[in-house]
């Protein structure tokens, strides 16, 4: 759709002792690769999002999210690219375009920015919601938080397409599930690792096979993925946005070690995961493992001063 978007994405090979010692084949899908700003997976998220407002009758593209939002960055970057007038509503009433620089950045690339009290945002999914959103806005279309709607599900699927065949595990970091979602929907045999990147994550299965429902697969189809999926919910690291300093340490090592860059929000929490569920024997020796790398390096901002880097210099 556009050429400034790298895919397919890149697979590279990581090769280091832990992995050999368990004969494991583990290769990265780097969908951080897909453009500096419109990060991996929403990027997945969003082009037949974009399709459909492209072939809609609508006026602008109104999404949501909150302040340090990589589908936020991502949406304003592409619509500023199509030329798709945009408007973000952003969580929290006391922000303004400066509070910092992912709103900052948006608003720069031409996002109608609109700061609603947590109220008015617990209601984003809501029917009445929305048409108050159209009453005020016009015609728009509107697309859920992060992408999470039926059309990013189906856009992420479009990953496995880009692999020569099915590995036996995928691993994924989880924030909505709908990137998880995509990814058993486009697979028949693997099974999905997802690494919810917040607290008490259990619930989230819930929202995934939402997804398979909404997708209309029947009974049996979506018990099969439903069994494929895998949920390690222990590396919230204290909740959503929170780190700890092992964390930064390990993002730190894992860069020195093999020129990789996680973020402390989404990615560090998967490959962490992946490692330490080897270690526990988890994994199954032998096996092929594609390690979704989802982006996000946006995010990294606030951290970038632990690291001696420039992500898009590599
Ligand atoms: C948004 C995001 C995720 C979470 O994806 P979901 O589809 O919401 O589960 C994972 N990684 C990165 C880098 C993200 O920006």
């Amino acid at each position: 759709m556009m050429n400034i978007i790298n895919t397919p994405s890149p697979l590279h090979v990581i090769e280091n002792e832990l992995f050999k010692s368990f004969n494991l084949n583990v290769l990265i899908k780097r969908d951080d690769l897909i453009h500096p700003e419109i990060s991996g997976n929403k990027w997945r998220k969003l082009k037949l999002n974009i399709e459909r407002f492209v072939q809609g009758k609508y006026e602008k593209l109104l999404t949501f999210g909150g302040a340090y939002s990589n589908h936020i960055i991502a949406t304003a970057k592409l619509c500023q690219q199509l030329n798709i007038p945009s408007i973000g509503i952003i969580r929290g009433e006391e922000l303004n375009p400066n509070s910092n620089d992912t709103l900052k950045r948006a608003a720069e690339m031409g996002m109608e920015l609109i700061f609603v009290s947590r109220q008015d945002y617990d209601a984003r999914y809501e029917k009445y919601y929305h048409n108050l959103l159209r009453n005020q806005y016009g015609n728009v279309l509107i697309v859920e938080e992060g992408g999470a709607n039926y059309y990013g599900m189906l856009g992420v699927s479009e990953v496995i397409s880009e692999l020569e065949h099915e590995p036996d595990y995928l691993v994924t970091a989880i924030g909505t599930g709908t990137t998880a979602a995509g990814l058993l929907f486009g697979t028949e045999r693997t099974k999905v690792i997802g690494v919810p990147v917040f607290k008490n994550g259990g619930f989230i299965s819930v929202e995934i096979e939402q997804h398979m429902l909404n997708a209309g697969l029947m009974n049996e189809d979506i018990v099969d993925k439903m069994n494929r999926l895998v949920l390690a919910t222990d590396y919230g690291f204290g909740g959503y946005g929170r780190t700890t300093p092992e964390l930064i340490n390990f993002i730190n090592e894992v860069y020195h070690e093999s020129n990789l860059i996680f973020d402390q929000v989404y990615t560090a929490k998967m490959y962490y995961a992946f490692i330490d569920l080897i270690k526990k024997g988890k994994i199954e020796k032998g096996s092929e493992v594609v390690l979704l790398h989802t982006g996000g390096i946006q995010g990294l901002n606030s951290i970038l001063t632990d690291l001696s880097f420039d992500p898009f210099k590599l």
